[in-house]
């Protein structure tokens, strides 16, 4: 995955060295190049139609493209991103989700990710949850993005109408890291995403000497509910290939997450899973609160997880 950031990204990369780690590319990546697994959620095993992936049952991921503005180094999707050949999703395919959605009522809740979904042209995207959002059992849409931080001019005029003209609750998660990353532009996307009516929520990635510090992520959560995006969920770096040297220290992210619930006001506190390695659900790591052995956990299918 060797593909240019934006030109919005380069510029806060000059200023911030939290910022360059996560794009620039390591020698670091290649003494960790034998560690983990290219594709660890599972995911082209629960690919029900192509682009769309059903792990869950009542709710499916769309993957509309493997484009990205960003390129994250640690990207859980480093196999597929910039692979854009191969991730490409047209009309065709669109039309082939809307009819496995038909067929299949007991999924409620679509999530359009990638690549990133703002990346693709307006056209495409419009007809994406023009279409996804007509089928009668889809009660929740949600899109999984970065383009705020990335790249915010791709945040347009069409594609927030697009989100308008959906009847359902449009879901957006957007990807934080680092406060730097909460820039005029940054903020501006935010508002104009809120005034199309889409809700907002943020995810983020423990990243050793990104963010694994308290008061980088203090900053970052209180910023974050300070603009308006509810802080969701902190993840543990998965394992994949290239980018073992990102794993930040489990104690010491679970150290940080107890502090950080003592004094964070409970809006501005997300939730700090693992993702199962094989893609069986987001485990909650215990915080500091209980005496708990954090050497292994379950997963939601009862199987046993080492952590070390
Ligand atoms: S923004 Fe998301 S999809 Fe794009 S490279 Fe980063 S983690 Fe991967």
């Amino acid at each position: 995955m060797l593909q240019k950031t934006s030109e919005h990204l380069e510029d806060l990369m000059v200023c911030e060295l939290a910022i360059r780690r996560q794009f620039e590319v390591s020698a670091l990546e290649l003494e960790d190049s034998f560690v983990g697994n290219s594709d660890p959620l599972r995911e082209k095993e629960h690919e029900v139609v192509p682009g769309m992936i059903n792990k869950y049952g009542n709710r499916v991921l769309c993957l509309l493209t493997a484009e990205c503005a960003a390129y994250c180094r640690f990207c859980t999707r480093r196999r597929l991103v910039s692979d854009v050949e191969r991730g490409r999703i047209d009309h065709s395919h669109i039309d082939e989700w809307v009819r496995y959605l038909s067929a299949n009522p007991q999924v409620r809740e679509v999530i359009i990710s990638g690549g990133d979904p703002f990346i693709v042209d307006n056209d495409l995207f419009g007809y994406a949850l023009d279409q996804l959002s007509c089928v009668p059992s889809i009660k929740v849409l949600r899109i999984g993005t970065r383009a705020p931080v990335s790249s915010p001019s791709l945040v347009n005029c069409c594609k927030l109408h697009a989100i308008q003209r959906v009847e359902q609750p449009v879901y957006v998660g957007i990807h934080f890291e680092h406060p730097a990353e909460i820039t005029r532009a940054t903020v501006r996307c935010v508002k104009d995403l809120i005034n199309a009516g889409a809700i907002l929520y943020s995810q983020s990635v423990f990243l050793y000497g990104v963010n694994d510090d308290y008061q980088t992520l203090y900053d970052l959560f209180t910023g974050l509910l300070e603009i308006g995006v509810r802080p969701y969920y902190i993840y543990r770096c998965d394992p994949i290939p290239g980018a073992g040297h990102f794993q930040a220290d489990l104690d010491k992210e679970r150290h940080i997450m107890t502090e950080l619930r003592r004094n964070l006001s409970g809006l501005a506190c997300p939730t700090y899973v693992i993702d199962a390695p094989d893609g069986s659900g987001k485990v909650p790591v215990p915080l500091e609160f209980w005496q708990a052995d954090t050497t292994s956990y379950t997963d939601f299918e009862g199987r046993e997880h080492r952590t070390e």
